[in-house]
């Protein structure tokens, strides 16, 4: 009987040892599965991005637009705001990030903003250095500056003539769509007491060609480059571009906030047309201000750029290139 209620006691002891060695064992393989679990998280990029000061938002951002190895290579240096800010600029482009980076190496100054935008147009490339034919499958949201131009022969299909009423001279035409546009545009602005008066229209590429050529055996290339466009890299040539006065304003000195600029700032994108060199921007457009050059985009895109800070050369190059 004695015997019976000892061994009873010694086995209660021993399943009470078993369950605290198993606790025990329990704890011991928590704690080291947490530990490598922890060694483990320590070797990851995200771990590495958060101890360099990246925000949990900018990681995100990270793994949407890099690849592992672009992301492996910012955990190598330290925390680079500037690389943030230009992958969360509106604009951004990835193919474009090396010559975002490079430029910016070499303009420490520029924000992101501004090195985004000079490198979408090939501003970084020296002008009528970096050639690229045009597009002209674009249609009327073709693009022509200092880097894309139009080949000798080229020739809009729908060009029509101008009438007098609205041109000083005579014989001028202009691009079928751009044409029933500005007279909508017209009749409008005669409703508002302004008589706008077109003062040049499509250009030829061998009319450009003497334009400039004039400059430049007179005044030397980098005159002749500072108010004209080279041959094939005129807007003229489009047939989509305008020169735009009033009976009032007629020079290209007085007409900048003339009454007629003024409606035309406020009005002509109605009409699908925008201000193609605007004040401030002619290191991305190529050209200094020019109050009276007015380019058809179509109503659509006119209306974009009047409601965002920013060009058609940059447009075509986030929206329109890669379509
Ligand atoms: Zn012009």
């Amino acid at each position: 009987m004695i015997n019976l209620k000892k061994t009873k006691l010694k086995l209660k002891k021993s399943i009470w040892i078993g369950l605290i060695i198993v606790i025990f064992i329990c704890i011991a393989l928590f704690a080291g599965l947490n530990i490598y679990q922890n060694i483990k998280y320590k070797q990851t990029n995200e771990y590495k991005l958060l101890q360099l000061g990246y925000t949990n938002e900018e990681i995100q951002l990270f793994t949407e637009l890099l690849t592992e190895e672009e992301i492996t290579s910012l955990t190598e240096a330290n925390k680079d705001d500037f690389f943030v800010a230009v992958l969360q600029d509106q604009y951004f482009i990835k193919a474009n990030l090396d010559r975002y980076m490079t430029y910016h190496d070499q303009n420490e100054n520029r924000s992101a903003r501004e090195v985004v935008s000079i490198t979408n147009t090939n501003s970084d490339y020296p002008r009528y250095d970096y050639n690229i034919e045009t597009d002209t499958s674009k249609d009327y949201l073709l693009l022509v500056n200092k880097y894309y131009y139009l080949n000798e022969d080229y020739v809009p299909s729908d060009l029509v003539n101008i009438s007098n009423q609205y041109y000083y001279g005579e014989n001028h035409q202009i691009r079928r769509i751009v044409y029933d546009a500005f007279i909508d545009m017209w009749n409008e602005a005669y409703n508002a007491g302004i008589y706008l008066i077109i003062n040049s229209s499509y250009r030829t590429y061998q009319e450009q060609q003497s334009v400039y050529d004039s400059y430049k055996n007179t005044y030397g290339t980098t005159y002749a480059d500072s108010i004209a466009a080279r041959p094939g890299y005129s807007e003229h040539q489009t047939g989509l571009s305008i020169d735009i006065f009033s009976t009032e304003y007629t020079t290209t000195s007085n007409f900048k906030g003339s009454p007629a600029h003024e409606w035309l700032v406020n009005n002509a994108y109605k009409y699908g047309f925008i201000q193609r060199y605007e004040e401030n921007t002619e290191e991305v457009t190529g050209f200094a201000e020019e109050a009276w050059h007015w380019r058809y985009v179509g109503i659509e895109v006119a209306t974009y750029l009047h409601e965002h800070d920013i060009t058609f050369d940059e447009y075509y190059a986030y929206f329109i290139a890669n379509e």
